[in-house]
């Protein structure tokens, strides 16, 4: 049986806080949300390893570090309502829902989104909402939102998903090409300026879709 507590204690001191996470509420969720539970069971004991590893249909949950990061950086407060492009294991949205008042998270694959209720369900969360579909068109119904973050390669910051965001909101997404990608954080001021700032370099899987790519 394998000590879960300590490997998540290491994961958070050897690699996330060195590397800058350090917002104690975000740390806290982490500690909370156990990852071995969102990964297929034969791959459970790489589960707090720093890196993305499969969930099937040629996906991938994201290293612990980029959900840190993404995480931190919509500085998320517990009365936000939050959409998420890309549900794929559901563990960014557990994460998400842990800190926010409800996290809408869209999957365009009906087999992980199912997956994912059904994990979540028996986890006990009430407050997260998932959708099948296209999510580069977002959630015009439920819009707009405190925050968004797009957990697949983007081509493109679509204006469709920055006209869901609410006036003083925040927006992280990897925009780049398929292959590698810069990690945006995008402001919406009160105002209703744009500010955008880069997090660094990653890799996530390709978004499909009207404003992404094409499978
Ligand atoms: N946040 C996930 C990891 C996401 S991997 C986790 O915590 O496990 C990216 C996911 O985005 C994949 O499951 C992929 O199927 C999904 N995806 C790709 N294009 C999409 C689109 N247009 N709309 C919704 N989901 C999409």
């Amino acid at each position: 049986m394998q000590d879960w507590e300590r490997e998540i204690d290491d994961l958070i001191e050897i690699e996330l806080k060195p590397s800058g996470i350090t917002d104690d509420a975000v740390l806290a969720a982490m500690r909370r949300v156990k990852r071995h539970k969102f990964i297929p069971e034969t791959l459970r004991d790489r589960a707090y390893g720093n890196y993305p590893l499969p969930i099937g249909e040629s996906q991938t949950i994201s290293q612990p570090y980029i959900v840190g990061l993404m995480t931190q950086a919509l500085e998320i407060r517990k009365t936000d309502r939050v959409l998420e492009i890309g549900t794929g294991s559901g563990y960014q949205a557990a994460i998400l829902a842990e800190l926010s008042e409800i996290v809408y998270s869209i999957e365009r694959l009906d087999t992980l989104s199912s997956r994912a209720r059904t994990n979540l369900y028996s986890q006990g969360y009430d407050n997260i909402y998932l959708i099948v579909g296209d999510g580069t068109l977002g959630l015009p119904e439920y819009a707009p939102f405190d925050k968004i973050i797009v957990t697949a390669a983007s081509p493109k910051a679509t204006d469709i998903l920055l006209s869901q965001l609410k006036q003083g909101g925040k927006m992280v997404v990897p925009v780049g090409n398929r292959s590698i990608q810069d990690l945006k954080l995008i402001e919406k001021a009160l105002n209703g300026r744009i500010y955008r700032k880069s997090l660094g370099g990653c890799r996530f899987v390709p978004l499909i879709g009207k404003e992404g790519w094409r499978d």
